[in-house]
C-alpha cells in the first residue's frame, strides 16, 4: 500500500540554503550556558546554521545524566538571538513540545526510542497539531520502515509538512566496529518512496566513536543524502554524554571541508551519452534475468508436478541450505558479497516454493 506523504522539501524551509551538505551540529546535551554558548560560536563561526542540543535525554540507564530539562532552552533562545543560528531539539511528550513552541524552538527531532513508539507518535502530533514547525524523524532503533513511515504519517496528518529524517542507525548484536548498524538498505529505501524528502544522516549516533565518522559522513554524501547531523561540543572528553563519539567545532570544520560531494546529475553531453550507453546495458541485462528466472519458474513447477507425483514434501530443507552454500560459495569466486548472494538466492527460493505450492493445490 502507498502511504503518501504532502510533504515540503528541505531547500524550501529558508534556512538549509548552503550547498550539500546541509549541516545541522551541537552536543549531545545542553550541559551549561557556558559551555552552550562556546560551542555554538564555534559552529557559527565557519557557517553552521542550525544548532542542535539535547535537552531532554533518553537514557539506558536512570541515574545517567537525562539533560537540563526546560531551563536550558532559554540558553537555545540566546544562541538564537545572538548569533542568529536556528536552534533544534528532541521532543518525545507533548510537554517537551508546549515548552519548544513557548521558547521559539525552530526545528524538533524525534528521537529513535521515540519513533518506535506510536503512541507517543500520535501524542506529539496531537501536541503538535495547528503549528508549522519543520520536525525531523530518527529511524526507529529497530530497522523496521513502516514504523518509521508511520511516525511521518501521524505528523504528516496533523499537518506537518515541513517533514524530514535522520537515519542514525539500527541496534544491533552483530559484532561490528559500529555503534550502530548503518542499515543503509532501508535509508536508500525511503530515499526513493520520498525523494523530496530533506534526508539527514547521522553519523554521531551511527558511529559511537569519532574516529569513524568522516568515512559514514562520506557514505551518506554518497549515497546522495541531503544533509547531516553530527554532535559537536567545544570540550569533547568532558561532555556529560556521548563524550567518545562527539568533535570539536574546528574538526568538525576539518571534516567537513575533507568530504567529496560528487553532483547528483551533470549536463555535461559526454557523460549523458556514456551513461545512457551504460543504462541501456543493464536495461537488457535485467530483462535477461527476467527471462532466466521465468525459465527457473517453469523448471520448478515440474519439479513440483514431480513431487506431487511422487507423494514428496516440497520443502527439502537440507536440499536448499546446500544449494545456498555452493552459490555463496561461487558467488564468491565470481567477486559477489556473501549477503547479496543469499538475500538473492532466497528470494529465488521463496518464489520456487510459490510456484511448487500451486502446482500442489492443483486438482
Ligand atoms: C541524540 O541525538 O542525542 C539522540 C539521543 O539520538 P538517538 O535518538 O539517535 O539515539
Ligand atoms: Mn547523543
Amino acid at each position: 500500500m502507498a502511504h503518501e506523504l504532502d510533504i515540503i522539501p528541505g531547500t524550501e524551509w529558508g534556512f538549509f540554503t548552503l550547498p550539500r551538505p546541509m549541516c545541522i551540529a551541537g552536543p549531545c546535551s545542553a550541559e551549561t550556558e557556558e559551555q552552550v554558548m562556546e560551542t555554538a560560536k564555534g559552529l557559527d563561526a565557519f557557517g553552521i546554521h542550525v544548532f542542535r542540543a539535547g535537552i531532554w535525554k533518553p537514557r539506558t540507564h536512570p541515574g545517567s545524566f537525562e539533560g537540563v530539562g526546560s531551563p536550558g532552552l532559554k540558553w537555545l533562545k540566546r544562541v538564537k538571538e545572538e548569533l542568529g543560528m536556528k536552534v533544534c531539539t528532541e521532543v518525545a511528550t507533548e510537554k517537551h513540545v508546549l515548552e519548544c513552541i513557548k521558547y521559539g524552538i525552530d526545528v524538533i527531532w524525534i528521537g529513535a526510542r521515540t519513533s518506535a513508539n506510536p503512541f507517543l507518535m500520535q501524542e506529539i502530533a496531537d501536541a503538535l497539531e495547528g503549528t508549522d514547525i519543520p520536525v525531523l524523524v530518527k529511524n526507529p532503533v529497530n530497522p523496521d520502515l513502516d514504523l518509521w513511515i508511520g511516525a511521518l504519517e501521524r505528523l504528516n496528518r496533523a499537518g506537518i509538512r515541513r517533514l524530514g529524517v535522520i537515519h542514525r542507525g539500527f541496534s544491533t548484536s552483530a559484532p561490528i566496529p559500529y555503534r550502530n548498524d548503518p542499515g543503509w538498505r532501508i535509508a536508500i529505501e525511503l530515499r526513493t518512496r520520498y525523494p523530496q524528502m530533506a534526508f539527514f544522516a547521522d553519523p554521531s549516533h551511527m558511529a559511537g566513536d569519532r574516529k569513524y565518522l568522516l568515512e559514514l559522513s562520506q557514505r551518506a554524501m554518497d549515497l546522495g543524502l541531503d544533509g547531516l547531523m553530527v554532535e559537536s561540543h567545544c570540550d569533547p572528553s568532558c561532555a556529560w554524554s556521548d563524550a567518545k563519539q562527539q568533535l570539536t567545532p574546528r574538526d568538525l570544520q576539518t571534516l567537513l571541508e575533507s568530504l567529496v560531494i560528487r553532483e547528483k546529475t551533470s549536463d555535461n553531453e559526454a557523460y549523458k551519452e556514456g551513461i545512457d550507453a551504460l543504462r541501456a546495458r543493464i536495461d537488457v541485462l535485467d530483462e535477461n534475468l527476467l527471462k532466466l528466472l521465468a525459465d527457473r519458474n517453469k523448471v520448478s513447477s515440474q519439479i513440483g508436478q514431480y513431487k506431487k507425483d511422487h507423494n514428496v514434501a516440497i520443502l527439502q530443507a537440507t536440499r536448499w541450505e546446500q544449494v545456498l552454500s555452493d552459490m555463496i560459495e561461487k558467488g564468491k569466486a565470481l567477486g559477489l558479497s556473501n549477503e547479496s548472494v543469499s538475500a538473492i538466492f532466497n528470494a529465488i527460493h521463496d518464489e520456487s516454493v510459490r510456484v511448487q505450492n500451486r502446482v500442489l493445490e492443483q486438482d
